[in-house]
């Protein structure tokens, strides 16, 4: 007899992923190494930036109360008396009427309240002339602009790109406490499938689906165990998966969780004692995704179907993953695109379509990209993002709007918006 499953909803099947997260430690990372990573800190000012009042521009550094009355018609003299280049700090205060000569970056002199750039000046014997007043203030980098000391400035489970990198190195963190990452294993199973190297027999297929995850974590910063390919095999199965399950925070499984009658994940699951969390979503592609718990450990039960594995990943291993380190932005980032053709067909379920979105004239449009039932591979390979069909609707028309989720986008979101 088929066993009869309940779909649940896309939202409640990522919610429910989502409670079941075994929070991992932090560990100390030179900075050099921490592109990618989530920070397990935040981000505190140590002192302020910039550190001390500089000139932005290159030019000439003056004290503004010596500048009243300047005008075209009457033109104010000042002596320079020195040169600060950045790095470099003035041997005095200045006086009256005195300058220094001031480089981009280079702290302001004791005095001098405004910097006068060089484009703004006429050279005269021992100086320059000016021909407007300069306000106290006027063209300096206060201390503390950017940053006060003390001040919260990113916040721990934020993905750590070259910016925050620029804001740690300011600070001086040579190392960065940053989440740890979790050992992710993948199995594909299928007694149809073949490795990438080797010839095509009859009823038989390559396995696309090993390498494509593994691509999905690279393009993460995850690394990955693999436990290549096992035919489909109960107790086999069932063998490599225990051992797996040791190794591993999350194991990525492909194929087999369906009720064919060599669809022997279910069976695993149960023997094995894990709990299923879903075994259903009301998806499309991939409706058959099954999630489950064993201990700490989070099994991921993907379709073989080349798209819906694709988008299984996406949808519920790539943020369970980003949650795992504490991240805060773990989902795909959405915006709304105008359709660049019609797409009929009835969506029972949520439909998730793998498409092309660009920038034209008319603003952001998307558009199917080709082939693109579950079993398709082409489509994953030429879309760039996901559009979303709610369930319940049909009949859309070129020029709806539609939500679609970026793929490949480093930073996340932080709301599941379904
Ligand atoms: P299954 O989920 O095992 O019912 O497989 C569904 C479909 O996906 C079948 O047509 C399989 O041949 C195909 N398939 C299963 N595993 C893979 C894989 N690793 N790479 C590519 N296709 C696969
Ligand atoms: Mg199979």
């Amino acid at each position: 007899m088929v066993e009869m499953r309940k779909p649940i909803p896309v939202s409640e099947a990522v919610r429910l992923v989502m409670d079941h997260l075994h929070i991992r430690g932090t560990e100390m990372v030179p900075l050099e190494q921490t592109y990618g990573r989530i920070l397990g800190q935040p981000v505190v000012a140590r002192h302020d930036v910039p550190s001390f009042d500089r000139s932005p521009y290159d030019g000439f550094a003056v004290r503004a109360q010596d500048t009243v009355g300047a005008s075209g018609d009457d033109r104010i003299a000042f002596d320079v008396i020195g040169e600060i280049g950045a790095g470099y700090v003035a041997d005095r205060p200045i006086g009256k009427r005195e300058a220094y000569r001031i480089m981009t970056g280079a702290p302001i002199p004791e005095n001098a309240d405004a910097v006068v750039m060089l484009e703004q000046t006429v050279e005269h014997t021992s100086g320059f002339t000016l021909r407007k007043p300069f306000s106290p203030g006027e063209n300096i980098s206060f201390k503390g602009e950017d940053a006060k000391e003390g001040e919260l400035l990113i916040e721990k489970g934020a993905l750590i790109h070259p910016g925050t990198i620029a804001l740690l190195a300011t600070f001086g963190y040579a190392n960065v406490e940053v989440a740890k990452r979790p050992t992710v294993g993948i199995l594909s199973t299928g007694t149809e499938l073949l490795r990438v190297d080797e010839e095509l027999v009859p009823g038989k297929i390559r396995n696309s689906n090993g390498p494509m995850i593994a691509a999905q974590l690279d393009r993460m910063g995850i690394g990955y165990q693999s436990y290549g390919m096992e035919a489909d095999d109960l107790d086999a199965c069932t063998e490599i998966v225990e051992k797996a399950l040791a190794e591993t925070d999350i194991l990525i499984t492909t194929g087999g969780v369906s009720v064919g009658d060599y669809d022997y994940l279910p069976a695993i699951y149960e023997r094995l004692g894990a709990k299923v969390l879903f075994n259903k979503v009301a998806m499309r592609p991939g409706s058959v995704t099954t999630v489950a718990v064993l201990g700490d450990t989070l099994l991921f039960g993907l379709s073989g179907n080349p798209s819906a594995c694709f988008t299984g990943f996406e949808l519920f291993a790539r943020p369970a993953i980003i949650g795992m380190m504490g991240g805060t932005a773990p989902y795909m980032p959405r915006m709304k695109a105008e359709l660049g053709e019609d797409i009929l067909k009835p969506n029972p379920f949520t439909r998730f379509i793998r498409a092309i979105w660009d920038m034209t004239p008319e603003g952001i449009v998307v558009v199917p990209a080709g082939f693109n039932k579950s079993n398709a591979v082409s489509s994953i390979a030429r879309g760039n993002c996901l559009i979303v069909l709610p369930s319940g609707t049909r009949g859309f028309v070129t020029g709806t709007k539609v939500d679609i989720l970026l793929l490949g986008v480093e930073q996340g979101a932080s709301e599941w918006f379904l």
